[in-house]
């Protein structure tokens, strides 16, 4: 179990040492004033002629009891006692000789500390050296105004009682100076309020003495009845300071308790309650014990050093024993007949102490304990106790709830640790990457020679292994591809994964370009490795881009950015390429960039449309089918060409989604179409990576099921690279998607280095020669040659050939006398929404199926694009 003390001592060491020091001196001095003033005024002088006498003892006993007899008051650090002194000095102004008075004031004033003998031997001698400087100051004062005989005139009680009154104020003033000497905080208006109440009482008192003496002047008995009529004002002003004692007690403890509740901070709470706890219970020292909670960390607060941990209780110590096992409370003195009580004070140094548990409920929080009840104090009473136990309970409430904000507050950061990194690869996720680039900046000076690198780094080929082979075996191959960076990478370098299967890196030191470069490359070679996953085996290349800090930004935004930009540079030359950030390319790259950004909202939202462009058979002039070609109008940037925005969607990964909300948008069409009766082939573009997705056919069937279009209608386009350069997974899909019975069309043929004999190889049902060939065939006898060609092998194979980018009637014309079965183009008709080509088709239908002369091609190229 940890266990945290802290104590808080009346004042730091240092202080109580000057303390000291300065009471010797006060000391000296003020014995030595008060013995030169009796050489030089009072030696030998008689007792006056009053005819009252006083018996020695009994003068010295009243000085006794005038000691005890005490109000005492708290003042800045220092306590401050208020004894009825005035009734023995009155008494002996007017019946002895001043070496008597001042020999009873001694022995009353030694004696008396007989019964206050925990009072520190310094402050006794102090007192002492003040009450004899008093009884010779009054003697001195009093003689010098009253020289004549002793007559009981107006003039001489009121002598007297203007000596004592000025007596008493000099001695309030000294010791608040002395006390601030000694390095204590004093405040001017405490000392102010205890002046005026020592003068008011001093006053009274006084004046009850001199009535005394007055009285014994008449009658030596009637001294009785003054000691009567005394009794009321004494009883009425021990009330009232006993009240008042109450009041100021109840605003410590009002103080106390609005001081805790201020804070919620373990460690602020605990000063401060330490110290309101010693002040309140006017004891020395305050300590206090803290027991962990059962885990060991929840026990370790900071709650500052402690200098003398000997003295403060420790497991199975009597203390402890007591009030934590036991949960009792304690209060000894020194004195008590519980011997292991004593040992244990005595062990501890101290004269007295209390001590609470601290409970919250059915826990024990720790302990409160105080020691050393302010010297000028008697021991901790009955009422001591009482309150106590409310700032015990006040303390627990506190703590508790402290503890408790703590735990959240720990929690919070557990819970901020796992939001800083990435769960699959236990690496610092992108906000955390962002505060390394952000700190490492911060500490750069302005005429920074260190610096470091960003590198970007994105996977290739990491979301066909998602999708061909699961999430598992994606997950698995970025974990491992994590430890490879991280291991390739020097000490120092923050790794990150910022998402998917991006990575960043961050590598303090680095001060050149090639110095960058050299680390990609090493980078690049760790991860261009074989991953053994169950039982495939996987390979990646990573696309890395480099910015520079602080060459090409200083803060996180700026340099990702930028890092950003030239690894899509990097990953436009070639897989596995590195590059460096240019400034010149930021421009064309950041519309990249945010154009990625906004396809991939479009197509979540729904954005693209399909627009359809009719295909026509050459011979009778029937259209017989369209081709599905996407179209996105950006909400700035206007409409996108689809080349641009497919490569893009290639790069990001984004051509499933895309291909599926065509697919399904064309599928749906073609549906609609047939069901008014016009019964339409549909054409879809597949994009090159499309083909490497393991569950291509599935997904095919899928829409097709879902939009109840038979496989027989669908032709997928797929380019002449793709059908060529197959991988075992491409090959799979291709012949899947025939065996579904969807048609497949060889696209831009003639523009892959293929030879014509490849065409024999390939799983197709159609060739679609390249507009690179038809457009000006009409004209050129070479690609009319190759057309020519291309058509003799397709018939021979039994394949169909289709025409693109016929864009005139002697085109049109020429295909057909070429024997190339189908003819599409802006001849025909542009791409236009599927409404637009449904009434187009439809005048066709009435002007009698022949080549759309009725309606003007012009009129529809310029019909407006959704
Ligand atoms: P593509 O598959 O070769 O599509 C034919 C392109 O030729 C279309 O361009 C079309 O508008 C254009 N075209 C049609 N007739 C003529 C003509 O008479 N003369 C000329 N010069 N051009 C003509 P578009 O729509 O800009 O599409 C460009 C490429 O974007 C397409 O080439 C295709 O590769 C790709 N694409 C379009 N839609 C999709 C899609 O839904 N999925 C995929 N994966 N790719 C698509
Ligand atoms: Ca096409
Ligand atoms: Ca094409």
């Amino acid at each position: 179990m940890a266990v945290t003390t802290k104590r808080a001592a009346g004042l730091p060491l240092q202080q109580r040492a000057r303390d000291s020091a300065v009471f010797a001196a006060c000391i000296v001095a003020l014995a030595a004033l008060a013995i030169g003033l009796y050489v030089m005024f009072l030696r030998g002088v008689p007792a006056p002629d009053t005819g009252l006498r006083i018996p020695l003892l009994l003068l010295g006993a009243a000085f006794c009891v005038a000691n005890r007899l005490t109000v005492t008051e708290q003042i800045g650090d220092s306590m401050q006692v208020l004894s009825a002194l005035e009734v023995p000095l009155i008494a002996a102004m007017f019946t002895t000789r001043p070496v008597a008075a001042i020999a009873a004031c001694a022995v009353g004033t030694v004696v008396s500390r007989l019964f206050l003998r925990h009072q520190p031997r310094m402050r006794f001698l102090f007192g002492f050296a003040l009450n004899l400087l008093e009884v010779v100051g009054a003697m001195i004062m009093f003689r010098a105004i009253v020289h004549d005989a002793f007559v009981l005139r107006t003039s001489t009680w009121a002598a007297a009682l203007v000596t004592v009154l000025a007596i008493r104020l000099g001695r309030t003033v000294i010791v608040p100076v002395v006390v601030r000497a000694s390095g204590a905080t004093v405040e001017a208006r405490q000392v102010i309020g205890w002046t005026l109440l020592t003068l008011g009482a001093c006053a009274s008192v006084t004046s009850l003495a001199l009535v005394a003496v007055m009285v014994a002047t008449q009658s030596r008995l009637a001294i009785v009845l003054v000691a009567l009529v005394c009794l009321i004002p004494v009883l009425a002003y021990r009330a009232y300071v006993l009240l008042r004692g109450r009041y100021a007690r109840l605003r410590l403890l009002q103080d106390f308790t609005a001081g805790l509740s201020r804070s919620t901070d373990l460690a602020e709470i605990v000063d401060s309650a330490l110290d309101r706890v010693r002040r309140v219970m006017r004891a020395e020292r305050a300590d206090l014990v803290l027991l962990g909670g059962p885990d060991a960390e929840n026990g370790r607060f900071a709650l500052g050093g402690t200098s003398l941990t000997v003295d403060l209780p420790t497991t199975g110590d009597w203390l402890w024993e007591r009030v934590i096992d036991d949960q009792r409370s304690v209060s000894c003195r020194e004195g008590t007949k519980d011997p292991a009580a004593a040992t244990y004070l005595s062990m501890v140094r101290s004269r007295d102490l209390l001590a609470m548990p601290l409970v919250h409920g059915d826990d024990v929080l720790g302990a409160l304990i105080v020691r050393d009840r302010t010297a000028e104090l008697p021991t901790f009473g009955a009422d001591d106790r009482e309150l106590f136990v409310t700032i015990a309970e006040q303390t627990a409430v506190a703590i508790h709830a402290a503890q408790l904000a703590e735990r959240v507050h720990r929690d919070d950061a557990a819970r901020v640790r796992v939001a800083a990194h990435d769960a699959l690869t236990g690496l610092p996720n992108r906000a955390s990457f962002n505060l390394a680039i952000d700190t490492f900046s911060r500490g750069l000076g302005s005429d920074a020679t260190t610096s470091a690198a960003v590198l970007s780094l994105d996977l290739n080929r990491f979301k066909e292994v998602n999708s061909a082979l699961g999430h598992a075996t994606g997950d698995a191959l970025i974990v491992g591809v994590a430890k490879r960076v991280r291991d390739a990478v020097p000490h120092g370098a923050t790794v990150a994964r910022l998402g998917g299967d991006e990575l960043a890196v961050l590598v303090p030191g680095v001060s050149s370009a090639e110095m960058a470069v050299q680390l990609a490359e090493r980078v690049q070679t760790a991860v261009r490795v074989d991953y053994a996953i169950d039982d495939l085996t996987v390979s990646t290349d990573a696309a890395i881009g480099i910015a520079l800090l602080p060459d090409h930004g200083r803060d996180h935004i700026t340099l990702m950015r930028r890092a950003d930009v030239a690894m899509y540079i990097a990953k436009e030359q070639h897989e596995g390429a590195v590059s460096v950030f240019d400034p010149g390319q930021e421009m064309a790259a950041n519309r990249q960039i945010s154009l990625v950004r906004d396809l991939r909202v479009a197509i979540e939202n729904g954005d693209l449309n399909v627009h359809y462009q009719p295909k026509g058979e050459l011979d009778s002039g029937e259209i017989v089918g369209v081709e599905a070609l996407v179209r996105w109008q950006h909400p700035q940037l206007g409409n996108v060409p689809p080349d641009e925005f497919i490569a893009l969607a290639e790069q990001a990964g984004l051509v499933q989604p895309l291909t599926e909300v065509v697919l399904a948008q064309a599928l749906q069409q073609c549906r609609a179409w047939h069901d008014r009766g016009l019964g339409l082939h549909v054409a879809v573009n597949l994009s090159a990576r499309s083909l490497r997705e393991i569950r291509l056919a599935t997904r095919v069937q899928n829409a097709l099921d879902e939009a109840n279009v038979p496989a027989a209608w669908l032709t997928l386009e797929i380019t002449e690279g793709e059908f060529v350069n197959d991988g075992p997974i491409a090959r799979r899909s291709l012949r899947e998607l025939h065996e579904l019975g969807v048609q497949l069309s060889i696209d831009d043929f003639g523009t892959g280095y293929s030879s014509l004999s490849y065409l024999a190889r390939l799983t197709a049902d159609e060739v679609k020669i390249d507009k690179s060939f038809v457009t000006n065939v009409a004209d050129d006898d070479v690609n009319a040659a190759i057309v020519r060609a291309v058509v003799e092998l397709a018939e021979r194979l039994g394949l169909r050939t289709v025409a693109e980018g016929c864009e005139d009637q002697r085109t049109w014309d020429r295909l057909g006398e070429l024997g190339v079965t189908l003819g599409q183009g802006y001849y025909l008709s542009r791409a236009v929404p599927a409404d637009t080509l449904s009434m187009w088709l439809w005048e066709r239908r009435r002007a009698g199926k022949g080549l759309p002369r009725t309606v003007p091609t012009s009129n529809i190229r310029t019909l407006p694009r959704r």
